[in-house]
């Protein structure tokens, strides 16, 4: 085997995605483009914002020598001021370049906390159903993932979070808006799960960083608030990424913000810096780094995404699939009609209609589908839906 045995199970573990894709691929060959509904991927479909499409043409068109050489590793210092004085009022802490890293999205910004964080068999407690990528994350650098149960709408159990800690507890993460389900952490849930950590980290010894992985924070409905963890908690480590609220994935371009009141800011903020540059890709981009100093402020247009959720719940909930309602992010994560969710799954793509079966993000009995994506997709993928809810419900003998 050219690959090593442990890779070779993480691919198969973390395959469902890919499994889908695949299963695009083909139905597309089979059938034609139009006719499959493939919602299985969470890359938005939107263009980014005119003033960052501006702000990369004004970026490139710059002359100035030495914008294109090595920079330091934290990122370009006056952007790194920028963002600390927008992100200001959303962390309701002062913040300073000094608390800022810029990093190759929010994946790059995970990687380069739990690379300074984590000593080998460190734990790192995740909620599920969760962004499978943590647990490959947490194993890159010899941690290990704890997935803890979240109650049944997908609100954080602190009494399942206090159960899982032990002493190679390092560090939490959570994830608001979440993906796969949607759902956004109100101030009380944060505050108590902030007051959980503080008499853990009290009752050893030993900080338990708090990691609030947030690409989705901009994208929330109906007016809901998303605080920010470092209202609560000074032991957080806030990772952003404008992949999803300027919808420019591909250009790489995140944050990490360590509170200024963290034990030992300073030597974290170092270690970050260090990890910046050891992992292979050395610092943020550069062009996409001047860019977004010059389109703060800016955001996708979160009422399209509102309005793509409020037409899948109404169909979803007509045809009577449970589903908890997304207050975020662009994902639906409803129960599968059939015990077993893969079962139903294949039945949606034998009506062309391509989801992610829940057991790829660590909660069978549950799939997601994305809905950053046209109307006509959206549209086209509801007769599937239908038909195959009420095969499942022949198939269970519950008639609807
Ligand atoms: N965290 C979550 C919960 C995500 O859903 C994603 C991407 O889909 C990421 C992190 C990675 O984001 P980025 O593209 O900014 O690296």
């Amino acid at each position: 085997m050219a690959i090593s045995k442990k890779i070779s199970g993480f691919m198969e573990k973390s395959s469902w995605i890919r499994k889908m894709f695949e299963e695009g691929i083909r139905l597309k060959q089979e059938y034609g483009e139009e006719n499959v509904f493939d919602l299985s991927l969470g890359n938005p479909v939107v263009e980014p914002p005119e003033a960052l499409k501006q702000a990369l043409i004004a970026a490139a068109k710059d002359t100035t020598p030495g914008l294109h050489r090595y920079m330091p590793n934290a990122g370009l210092p006056d952007v790194r001021e920028t963002l600390a004085r927008s992100l200001t009022p959303e962390c309701r802490v002062e913040l300073s370049a000094d608390d800022v890293v810029l990093v190759c999205g929010a994946a790059g910004g995970l990687n380069i906390t739990l690379k300074t964080l984590l000593d080998p068999g460190d734990e790192v407690i995740v909620f599920s159903p969760y962004f499978v990528e943590y647990l490959f994350y947490a194993d890159n650098h010899g941690g290990k993932a704890v997935p803890v149960a979240t109650k049944e709408d997908f609100t954080l159990d602190l009494n399942a979070l206090a159960k899982a800690f032990t002493g190679r507890t390092r560090a939490v993460i959570i994830n608001s808006p979440n993906n796969p389900t949607g759902v956004v952490y109100s101030r009380q849930s944060l505050a108590a799960l902030a007051a959980c950590l503080k008499e853990r980290s009290q009752k050893t010894g030993r900080a338990v960083y708090l990691i609030s992985d947030d690409p989705y924070k901009k994208i929330a409905f109906d007016g809901v608030e998303t605080p920010n963890i470092s209202e609560f908690y000074d032991n957080s480590i806030y990772i952003t990424s404008h992949s999803k609220d300027l919808a420019v994935p591909g250009e790489r371009i995140g944050m990490v913000v360590v509170h200024p009141r963290a034990e030992n800011a300073r030597e974290l903020m170092a270690g970050l810096i260090f990890c910046n540059r050891v992992l292979g890709f050395v610092n943020a981009p550069a062009l996409i780094q001047r860019a977004v100093k010059n389109a703060q402020g800016a955001t996708v247009d979160v009422k399209e995404y509102q309005r793509k959720r409020d037409f899948l719940y109404r169909e979803l909930t007509r045809i009577g699939y449970s589903v908890v309602k997304p207050q975020g992010a662009f994902y639906f994560f409803p129960k599968s009609p059939l015990a077993d969710e893969v079962e139903f799954v294949r039945l949606l793509a034998s009506r062309r209609v391509l989801v992610v079966p829940g057991r790829g993000f660590g909660l069978a009995g549950y799939f997601r589908l994305s809905y950053c994506l046209p109307d006509a997709v959206l549209e086209g993928s509801i007769s599937g839906f239908e038909e195959a809810f009420h095969e499942a419900a022949g198939l269970t003998g519950h008639g609807t």
